[in-house]
């Protein structure tokens, strides 16, 4: 019998392929979505690989099409892809006027999308995303994974980016061990998908305070499943998009294989660029790479960590081994 979670599974399916047919064939996908996307540089075969889309602005142009379908009002509300509000009952499609990025599980299904809107100058969030429903957790979920498995267990490493396009445009630049967290902080169950493939894991977050924030957070989830780090942050102003689209391929690469630091550097770096002179800052900054060290699963890589930490900040090694032990308590 075919279940709810069925029905759901195959709108997404529906929905993909329409987005996909009005971007393609129908005038305002064209004139509008295509050339967002060409505006963004981004060739035919990869917006194909993605599976990228147009929803037009007609309010209910996908409800309308689902119903024509026989798709009930309640599976399609429970999708996320309309909603009736009161005496609406042609329904109001969520993505309207958006180019659309479809989210795939581990083995390829359309779980839900992302939708980003075209100007800048609009005061609504830049991003539109699927709510939760019951097929689509987006803390289950990391965007471009599916496209990117067979690179990542290759490579035996995996590239680790804030958003849709930083993984899209990796991936026309030949890089192809990336995913995103979509802009959420990263979960332990995505990172238990990414440690199926690989153990090795490189940040790659914007050089904004937002970035080093998020990978500050990113860095500690990461250490408690026993994952090896290495972070870069790419120069104010520029994301791995953009990044990616100046320069190319061999030079993007060579970057980040030399310019990506091990976590510990990486932190200790941060922390020392913001202490100066004041010892009370000091002090709080040592606190907090020792708590990152108290992550750390393996007691002779913990050991190896606090010699380091010794080095860079002046102390001596016995006092960051007594903070420690503190540390491990409080998070135990
Ligand atoms: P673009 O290059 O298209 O402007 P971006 O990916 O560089 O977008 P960021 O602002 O760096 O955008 O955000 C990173 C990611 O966070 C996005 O790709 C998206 O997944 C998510 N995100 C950003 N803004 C929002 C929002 N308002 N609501 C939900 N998710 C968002
Ligand atoms: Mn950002
Ligand atoms: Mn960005
Ligand atoms: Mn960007």
């Amino acid at each position: 019998a075919q279940t709810e979670k069925d029905l759901l599974y195959k709108i997404h399916e529906i929905a993909n392929d329409y987005f996909q047919e009005i971007l393609w064939d129908a005038e305002d996908g064209r004139s509008i979505g295509l050339s967002y996307f060409k505006e963004r540089e981004l060739k035919d075969d990869i917006i194909k690989k993605f599976q990228l889309g147009y929803s037009p602005e007609k309010k209910n142009a996908f409800t309308a099409y689902a119903m024509e379908k026989g798709y009930s009002k309640e599976i399609l509300e429970k999708s996320g892809l309309s909603i009736f509000p009161e005496n609406t009952p042609a329904g109001v499609d969520r993505f309207r006027e958006r180019v659309i990025f479809p989210i795939h599980s581990f083995s390829g299904r359309v779980l839900g999308f992302g939708a980003r809107i075209l100007k800048s100058n609009v005061k609504t969030a830049k991003y539109l995303n699927s709510p939760e429903t019951e097929i689509y957790h987006k803390s289950n979920v990391l965007y471009g994974l599916n496209q990117s498995k067979q690179s990542i267990s290759r490579k035996n490493a995996c590239l680790l980016v804030e958003g849709y396009m930083d993984v899209i445009s990796l991936h026309m630049s030949g890089i192809e061990n990336v995913v995103a967290s979509s802009g959420t902080s990263l979960t332990t169950e995505q990172i238990k998908l990414i440690k199926r493939l690989t153990e090795n894991v490189t940040i790659l977050f914007d050089g904004d305070n937002a970035g080093i924030k998020a990978s500050f957070r990113s860095i500690d989830m990461l250490l408690t499943e026993g994952m090896n780090i290495r972070v870069l942050l790419f120069p104010d102003g520029d994301d791995p998009d953009s990044f990616a689209r100046k320069h190319p391929q061999e030079y993007v690469e060579k970057y980040i294989e030399n310019e990506a630091m091990d976590f510990i550097d990486f932190k200790a770096e941060i922390l020392l660029r913001d202490i100066g002179n004041d010892p009370i800052k000091k002090a709080e900054a040592i606190r907090d790479i020792v708590k990152s060290v108290s992550f750390v699963q393996n007691a002779l890589k913990r050991e190896v960590y606090l010699k380091e930490v010794s080095n860079k900040f002046g102390l001596s090694e016995q006092s960051l081994f007594n903070e420690l032990d503190v540390q491990k308590q409080i998070t135990q």
